[in-house]
């Protein structure tokens, strides 16, 4: 097998690990901001999420804002509106 040399500017790329290689949080102008008591856990937020950073937590699911660019398909996609996109 062939080393794997590639590297970003930012992070190596590392075969069989997530692609995190740009840090898109601070391109956001809004932030999703769930509220628990709503979320069903039905997991659709994680699943359309393009930046994979939607995670499951004990009661709900929740978004590390590090890797969020603000798109706002979480909030789109939540079928019982737990997700609220706010202005930054
Ligand atoms: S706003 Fe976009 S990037 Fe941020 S958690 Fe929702 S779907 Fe993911
Ligand atoms: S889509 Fe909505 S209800 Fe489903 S897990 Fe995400 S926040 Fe919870």
């Amino acid at each position: 097998m062939s080393e794997f040399k590639y590297q970003t500017p930012h992070m190596p790329l590392v075969p069989g690990k997530p692609l995190y290689a740009l840090k898109v949080g601070d391109w956001k102008f809004q932030k999703p901001v769930v509220d628990s008591s709503k979320c069903s856990k039905c997991g659709l937020c994680w699943l359309h999420c393009p930046t994979q950073t939607i995670n499951e937590v004990d009661t709900h699911y929740d978004v590390d804002l590090d890797w969020c660019k603000g798109c706002g398909i979480c909030a789109d996609e939540c079928p019982v509106g737990a997700i609220a996109m706010v202005a930054l």
